[in-house]
């Protein structure tokens, strides 16, 4: 399904697309670029706020669009460290955009480094056994304007707490997409939206800092490989060998190891950056120690980092996070061959930060007809 809104969104123009809606009304080149200034840089939230513009062209600019299509519905916050933004949607679907802080030794929580993970669509068609997102099937993608919503969303809340010098920035350092839906089943708009990010007149936000991550679409991989802007790759394996992977995630039936790990090379001949493996364990799915021999070999031929991330458990499934030292066991296998390995502790276990269970929740809650969200803004 599409959802066409009665306005189209100010954050899926760019530069050129506005331009050429203002010059079919007379107006001078510049003011796309003022317009988009007040959108990115000064952040405001009305019409009204551009005090640069005429009256009229503001009465037009409202009539034609809508300035931010996304709507704060709740703010969940962990320990300072993770805080989950739902956010709703023209068609009162939901979304989830996480602002994920790490705090640097000797500063304040608000000069945390930040890496912000976003969404593509509303649900997702991959049908990865393990996952809340793909629970109930896709219901839509999002569009391009959608997507930079959501950082703009963020912009706000992190502007409210940081200086005003800082206004400028984007109020992040790291994007990843990562939330709900798989970005290359929606990739014109992905893409779109990240080169608005990235573009100077947009919030100038540099695609290295900018990771896509993939449950392994191969054909959508040697594309985004051929992409002039560099994005950063991360490959969702979650299983060393087709039997397993094939078992929690559908998408391996189509794209099993031997296409997907040639994609990845070719993405990395290309790009030359280092690609990571993400690696999900599941308690007697894919934690055993042969899986944790075979994923160091991909890894090495793949020059690739490996994630590893204890699973999320999700209400109403059967899955289970192993303990911490099978966890442990298993990172040791791939550290003691070099590879360069992380073992995440899932940031926001408490609030439901895994892909797509806070609106999971918030729609159940919502067909039991219990108040579900409460705006907060
Ligand atoms: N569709 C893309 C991106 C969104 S999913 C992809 O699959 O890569 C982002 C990551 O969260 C993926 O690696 C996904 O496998 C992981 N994930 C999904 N459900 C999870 C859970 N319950 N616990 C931990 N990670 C999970
Ligand atoms: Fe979709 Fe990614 Fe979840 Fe798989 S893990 S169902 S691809 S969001």
């Amino acid at each position: 399904m599409k959802f066409t809104p009665a306005k189209p969104p100010l954050t899926g123009e760019t530069l050129d697309s506005l331009t050429e809606r203002l010059r079919a009304q007379g107006e001078p080149a510049f003011r796309a670029k003022q317009i988009l200034d007040w959108l990115y840089k000064k952040r405001v939230r009305s019409w009204d706020e551009m005090s640069n513009l005429s009256k009229p062209l503001r009465t037009w600019l409202a009539g034609t669009f809508e300035l931010m299509p996304a709507t704060l519905v709740l703010n969940k916050q962990s320990e300072d460290v993770t805080d989950k933004l739902l956010l709703g949607l023209g068609d009162r679907s939901l979304i989830e955009t996480v602002i994920i802080r790490v705090p640097q030794e000797g500063v304040g929580v608000e000069h945390s480094r930040k890496t912000i993970c976003i969404s593509t669509q509303v649900g997702c068609a991959m049908g990865c056994v393990f996952c809340a997102s793909g629970l109930a099937g896709l219901k839509r993608d999002l569009s391009a304007g959608e997507i930079v919503a959501q950082l703009l969303q963020v912009c706000y809340r992190e502007d409210a707490r940081t200086p005003r010098a800082r206004m400028e920035l984007a109020s992040f350092d790291n994007i990843v997409v990562m939330g709900m839906g798989e970005p290359l089943a929606n990739y014109d708009a992905t893409i779109l939206a990240l080169t608005i990010l990235n573009a100077e007149w947009g919030l100038g936000f540099g695609a290295r800092r900018i990771t896509i991550s993939t449950s392994g679409l191969v054909p959508k991989i040697l594309k985004l490989a051929e992409e002039k802007l560099g994005f950063r790759l991360a490959i969702s394996l979650h299983g060393a060998t087709d039997e397993v992977r094939e078992k929690i995630m559908p998408v391996n039936k189509a794209f099993p190891l031997a296409k997907l790990i040639p994609a990845v090379q070719a993405f990395n001949e290309k790009h030359g950056r280092m690609v990571t493996l993400e690696f999900i364990l599941i308690e007697d799915v894919n934690d055993m120690l042969p899986q944790a021999e075979k994923l160091r070999d991909i890894a090495r031929d793949l020059h690739a980092h490996v994630n590893l991330i204890p699973y999320n458990t999700v209400e109403g499934l059967p899955w289970k996070r192993p303990s911490l030292t099978r966890q442990e066991r298993f990172a040791d296998v791939l550290r003691a061959a070099r590879i360069s390995v992380t073992l995440r502790r899932e940031k926001g276990h408490d609030i439901d930060a895994a892909c797509g269970q806070l609106r999971l929740k918030t729609e159940l809650d919502r067909e039991g007809a219990v108040a579900a969200a409460v705006p907060v803004a």
